[in-house]
């Protein structure tokens, strides 16, 4: 892995398989020379389709069993045999909109692994937990079914930060990557409203390996921005 990680987290979007291929054009094209690992998390549709010079291709999920009668799900051999080579499991939307739990969680990271995958882990706490002053706690918890391997990468994404414009200031970030890095030991990516006008400060934030960006990723122009941020 070079320098730090940049992730785009596409979500549900863009609706259409020919805006797809041009987003992840300009995006190739954009991100071009930054001394970063660049990753795609497309929804996995589109991964069959793009092939992108310097950016690794990942998906948004995955389940836990190798095959079966497990209707709609998408197994790990085959994430890897359409191209991709890193997951995201934990995301909080597929925590809190899905159900999933840690224990599905870490089965899904442990499936990856096997499967030769990489693994971005999610975990944040919600806001009433941040309200408490049981962040820590939280966290703690979670961190506590992290399968510890050189594949994997924390992502920090406090759930009232993503997709709402509110980012975690400076001193939390600070506080909860320490925390994190001293339990379990391994690279921490922040996420939650990252964006061109708060890149250069969240970089700046000890312990903070790189970034897991949703809504901006969808802005080509705005991602190179976060990405220079992270080089600098
Ligand atoms: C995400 O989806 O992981 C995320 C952090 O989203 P956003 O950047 O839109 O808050």
């Amino acid at each position: 892995m070079e320098g730090r990680i940049l992730a785009a987290n596409w979500k549900m979007n863009p609706p259409t398989k020919e805006e797809a291929l041009k987003l992840a054009a300009e995006m190739e094209g954009l991100l071009e020379g930054l001394p970063l690992t660049k990753l795609l998390f497309p929804p996995f549709v589109y991964l069959p389709l793009l092939k992108l010079r310097g950016i690794e291709l990942g998906a948004q999920d995955v389940f836990y069993e190798e095959k079966g009668a497990f209707t709609g799900e998408v197994s790990p051999l085959m994430l890897k045999s359409v191209g991709a080579t890193w997951v995201i499991v934990g995301h909080s939307e597929r925590r809190n909109v899905i159900g999933e739990t840690d224990e599905i969680v870490r089965r899904k990271a442990e499936a990856a692994l096997k499967a030769g995958l990489r693994v971005i882990y999610c975990v944040g706490e919600k806001l009433p937990d941040r309200e408490a002053g049981r962040h820590l706690q939280v966290v703690e918890e979670q961190l506590s079914y992290v399968p510890v391997s050189e594949n994997v990468v924390v992502a920090y994404e406090p759930v009232w930060a993503i997709g709402t414009g509110r980012n975690a200031t400076p001193e939390q970030i600070e506080e909860m990557h320490a925390f994190i890095k001293a339990k379990v030991g391994l690279k921490v990516l922040y996420g939650g409203s990252v964006k061109e006008r708060n890149a250069r400060e969240l970089a700046a934030v000890p312990n903070v390996d790189g970034f897991l960006v949703g809504g901006a990723s969808l802005r080509p122009r705005e991602f190179r921005k976060i990405g220079e941020a992270l080089a600098e």
